[in-house]
């Protein structure tokens, strides 16, 4: 629910999930209905290459490695590092949420809609939540989940099982979100669903 943390009239709508279960898909019918959305996770990105400040802070913590000689983010050697050392990861993520908290609040004032919608995976884990006037959770069983991801990224079960475990438990966000779209069958029943969030969203700013 709204803190007011974030000065703009507009309303936020938080969408979220866990790994392979939709939210991206959603995101992407609420653009095709005619709403801005804001994709926290490109955005994080792509802003470690374009934001000159955030360039420098990351410099600063990880080194001149941190990028090429062309000036582009060495995403391996950032990985490489922060995967040994889990301070040094969550420093960098302290630089870069609020240079994405900046962007988007930027973004927001930008513009000219009543509603804004913002995908991002960790909605709840950064409790973005508390600045967005509702959520919507993208759920589906597990073994649905996984055989998407296989299907799109060619990982193995094993392999996303292990990242699943690693996310907050659907039975949280559960407990967390204000609207659940379960994405359990067809990509039309996705967007039916969709569609009847967004106007329970409409109804309920008369
Ligand atoms: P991630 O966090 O891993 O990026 P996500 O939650 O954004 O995942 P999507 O990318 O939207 O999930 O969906 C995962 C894959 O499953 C995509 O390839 C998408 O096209 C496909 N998909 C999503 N929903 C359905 C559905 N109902 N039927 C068939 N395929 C689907």
């Amino acid at each position: 629910m709204e803190d007011g943390s974030l000065k703009t009239t507009k309303k936020i709508i938080g969408i979220t999930g866990g790994i392979g279960s939709g939210k991206s898909t959603v995101a992407k019918f609420i653009e095709e209905l005619g709403y801005p959305v804001y994709n926290s996770d490109f955005w994080a990105k792509e802003l470690v290459n374009v934001d000159a400040n955030l360039k420098l802070k990351i410099v600063e913590l990880l080194g001149e490695n941190s990028y090429d000689d062309n000036g582009a983010y060495n995403r391996p050697f950032v990985a490489s590092i922060v995967f040994e050392n889990e301070d040094l990861l969550l420093e960098l993520n302290k630089i870069i949420h609020p240079a994405v908290k900046e962007h988007f609040e930027n973004w927001v004032n930008s513009q000219n809609s009543k509603f804004v919608f913002k995908e991002t995976a960790l909605l709840f884990e950064l409790k973005l939540n508390e600045s967005c006037y509702q959520s919507i959770l993208v759920t589906a069983e597990d073994n649905i989940k996984i055989k998407r991801v296989m299907d799109r990224d060619h990982k193995t079960y094993r392999e996303i099982e292990a990242i699943m475990q690693k996310q907050m438990s659907e039975k949280e966000k559960i407990k967390k979100a204000d609207f659940i779209i379960e994405n359990n069958s067809d990509l039309e029943i996705l967007k039916s669903f969709t569609k009847q969030v967004i106007q329970e969203l409409e109804k309920m700013d008369l």
